[in-house]
């Protein structure tokens, strides 16, 4: 980013400054002269000078200032001041007497200020040559030569003063459109500060909301500031219309972005190609196009839907120094009008807008830098947060989208032998990949590949390939749609064997930038640290007695009193029921209000389960992940089911507080159950349990927040076997 504020300045020309002033210094003196003493012959010079002086100074200040003048940059041609300068000498000559002279220097001061821009003057000039003529013929010149004097006066004042109104009122006009384009520097100026600012910028927290809102703010000031610069464009140059045009996010078209508009105009068109007529032209010249005899059905205009008004156009590619912004298109009504000064202008103004757009987009890169590295950090500090291994790779897939840009992201892991692996967190793929083990072998796809080679893949062009990627295992198949896939081994920090892979994918957008492997990979580095560390915390936990999250037993101590219990009642002929239960829709309180919200819930639960069963004789213990179990000694199915219900029903109960940014929203949750009872339903420890997990399976499918007991399942479809519904935690250690 280049942070140094642009000191160039836009030039516009001023106009002559002092006409006005000269113009009523000679009328003021030809008045007292000629007051002081007709006769004499510094009145004649007075009035020659005087007269001479209103075209000659308009004239002059047409070249000074041509676009400031009324009728569009046009100059009063040169035989204005040699008339004037010639009645002027035929009034001297005429001893001062001339009436029919002077009035027709006078209709010159008009005609001549007429071509120079000013209207108004002509009908003064008129009236004020009649008001000559008349007092001669009527033979008032001779008899009241006083009278003559003045309103020979008269009519040189106000041939002053009008143009000279219309002259200071322009120079106001200019003085603001001056101002404007200092305010447009500064702005201009400020946003590189800004810039500067918030590049150096360190340790904030930099949230998505933010972003967004700073990205619009960006957007806004420079549409604000490219409408300005139009409106100076148009109120410099005299021109019909300016228009500012960007290119497509594809480049095949410009799209209107600013325009402004002297007047009535006829509409200019949205979008048009980016290599059509004379877009096209200013785009492989590199530099400015000026079209001077357009016609109607000129297909060189390709930004209005009629060219009728035009006589010329001028369109200016705005480029710094490797980058394309687009064109500002002047519509000037002569083409002629916009000579060499206003084109050097008008180049300043495109100068000015192409710097304008080159800031707003690095401020926007540097602001996106900025969003990215926060992602970057706060998925980093995620990511070791958790100790539980589906938490982390679930970090995974939700933070690595928000600082490389992906569609879709998945993280598969190898089992303890290192010889198979599966998908164990995943967003964006369709159809979704299955959690069916696949082997390390590169046969099956590039996460095998990747894991089996401790190797990154980088494909950016998987959509001109002759075969759609195979990721997830032969058994799930290629993967379509992609079109640049990365994939990357996560290995622990001691280095050995991965300890899985993960892909990230694209599915339009253009392959992944050079950075984008080296950002995973330091991401992944954290992730290899956290599995280890996750796979040791949960050896120590399921060497321990207790879940370390709940104070609940965990699976390990829940399998030793199982097996106690069901040896006991072998003994004692008494009854033991099993009660499985999962929470609903988990995932989404993990999704929706994230994790310590989701631990949280999963905390009530225990406590619930706690305090049902506290008498000592029953077991609650925390089965895995969201899954609990109660044993429940000498109840048989129907107990079991009544004191499941009273569960389900007492947890439902339990409102959960989110705090949503300070703002409180509450959720309620539900839980599934499923029971099996030893030994009406099983013999055999594993047996009941399966059971149990089958019940709960019903319990889902048949819509959640119920209790099932095997019988009903048993009964509902006798000598079928409903699917046991998870890995259970224990079987295979992703
Ligand atoms: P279903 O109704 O089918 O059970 O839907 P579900 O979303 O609850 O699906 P499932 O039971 O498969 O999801 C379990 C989720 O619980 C996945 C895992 O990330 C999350 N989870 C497991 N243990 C914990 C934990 O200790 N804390 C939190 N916050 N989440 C956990
Ligand atoms: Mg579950
Ligand atoms: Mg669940």
């Amino acid at each position: 980013m280049t942070g140094t504020p642009h000191t160039a300045r836009i030039r516009v020309r001023e106009p002559f400054p002092a006409v006005e002033v000269t113009l009523l210094a000679m009328c003021a003196g030809g008045v007292a002269l000629g007051f002081a003493d007709p006769d004499r012959a510094p009145l004649h010079v007075a009035r020659t000078a005087g007269l001479a002086a209103v075209p000659v100074l308009l004239t002059i200040r047409s070249f000074a200032a041509p676009s400031l003048s009324a009728r569009r940059g046009r100059r009063a041609p040169l035989w204005v001041p040699a008339l004037a300068v010639a009645s002027a000498v035929a009034i001297q000559a005429a001893g001062g007497a001339g009436g029919l002279v002077t009035a027709l220097g006078f209709l010159a001061i008009g005609a001549g200020s007429l071509e120079a821009g000013q209207r108004r003057t002509l009908p003064w000039a008129a009236a004020l040559a009649l008001a000559v003529l008349v007092p001669g013929w009527l033979g008032i010149a001779a008899a009241a030569p006083i009278t003559a004097q003045v309103i020979f006066a008269l009519g040189l004042l106000l041939c002053a003063v009008v143009p000279g109104h219309a002259l200071t009122r322009e120079r106001s006009a200019h003085d603001r459109t001056r101002s404007r384009l200092r305010a447009m520097e500064d702005e201009a100026g400020g946003l590189a500060h800004e810039t500067h600012i918030e590049a150096g910028q360190r340790g904030s927290s930099y949230g998505a909301a933010e972003h967004d809102r700073d990205l619009r703010a960006i957007a806004r000031e420079l549409q604000e500031d490219m409408e300005r610069a139009c409106a100076v464009l148009v109120s410099a140059t005299g021109a019909l219309a300016a228009t500012v045009y960007r290119p497509s996010a594809d480049g095949f078209e410009h799209r209107l972005a600013a325009v402004a508009m002297a007047g009535e105009t006829k509409h200019v068109v949205a979008e048009v190609g980016a290599r059509e007529g004379i877009f096209g032209a200013a785009f492989k010249a590199g530099s400015p196009v000026f079209l001077k005899s357009v016609h109607n059905e000129d297909p060189r205009i390709v930004h209005r839907v009629d060219a009728s008004e035009l006589g010329g156009v001028l369109a200016m590619p705005l480029t710094d120094a490797e980058r394309s912004w687009g064109v500002v298109v002047l519509d000037m009504v002569d083409a002629d009008a916009l000579d060499s000064v206003g084109r050097e202008l008008a180049g300043n103004i495109a100068d000015f807008v192409a710097r304008l757009i080159t800031r707003a987009v690095d401020l926007t890169s540097v602001k996106g830098g900025m969003r990215e590295k926060d992602a970057f950090y706060e998925a980093c500090r995620e990511v070791s947060r958790h100790v539980r291994i589906d938490a982390i790779t679930e970090a995974v897939v939700r933070s690595a989208g928000q600082f490389v840009h992906m569609d879709a992201c998945a993280v598969a892991l190898c089992d303890e032998s290192g010889e198979r692996m599966r998908v164990v967190a995943h967003s964006g793929f369709d159809p979704e990949p299955s959690d069916a083990p696949f082997f390390v072998t590169p046969s099956e796809g590039l996460l095998a590949q990747a894991v089996r080679h401790t190797t990154a893949i980088d494909r950016p062009d998987v959509a001109s390939a002759d075969r759609p990627p195979l990721l997830f295992g032969s058994a799930v198949g290629p993967t379509f749609d992609l079109s640049s896939l990365l994939v990357l081994p996560i290995v622990a920090p001691g280095g050995g064997l991965p300890l899985g892979a993960m892909v990230a994918a694209r599915r339009t957008a253009p392959a992944f930038e050079p950075q984008d492997p080296e950002r995973l990979q330091v991401l992944l580095h954290q992730v290899g640290a956290a599995i280890s560390n996750g796979r040791l915390f949960a050896e120590h936990e399921s060497r321990g007695v207790t879940d370390g999250m709940t104070g609940l037993p965990n699976h390990r101590r829940f399998q030793e009193v199982l097996s106690s219990k069901l040896a006991a009642s072998g003994r004692t002929r008494l009854k033991t029921s099993l009660l499985l239960m999962d929470i609903d829709k988990f995932k989404n309180v993990n999704d929706t209000y994230g994790h310590p919200m989701g631990d949280e819930v999963i905390k009530r639960l225990s406590r619930l389960l706690a305090d049902t069963v506290r008498d000592g004789t029953d077991l609650a213990a925390r089965y895995g992940g969201e899954e609990f179990c109660l044993v429940l000694d000498d109840t048989d199915a129907e107990g079991a089911r009544i004191l499941a219900d009273r569960i389900r029903e007492a947890f439902k109960e339990e409102v959960f507080v989110f705090s949503d940014g300070g703002k409180p929203i509450s959720f309620r949750c539900s839980v599934s159950i499923g029971i099996s009872t030893h030994p009406d339903h099983a013999t055999d420890q594993q047996q009941l349990i399966d059971l149990a997990d089958q019940a709960l399976y019903q319990s889902k499918e048949g819509g959640r927040d119920r209790v099932t007991c095997w019988k009903d399942v048993a009964r509902s479809a006798p000598g079928e076997r409903t699917p046991t519904r998870t890995t259970r935690p224990g079987a295979t250690v992703f």
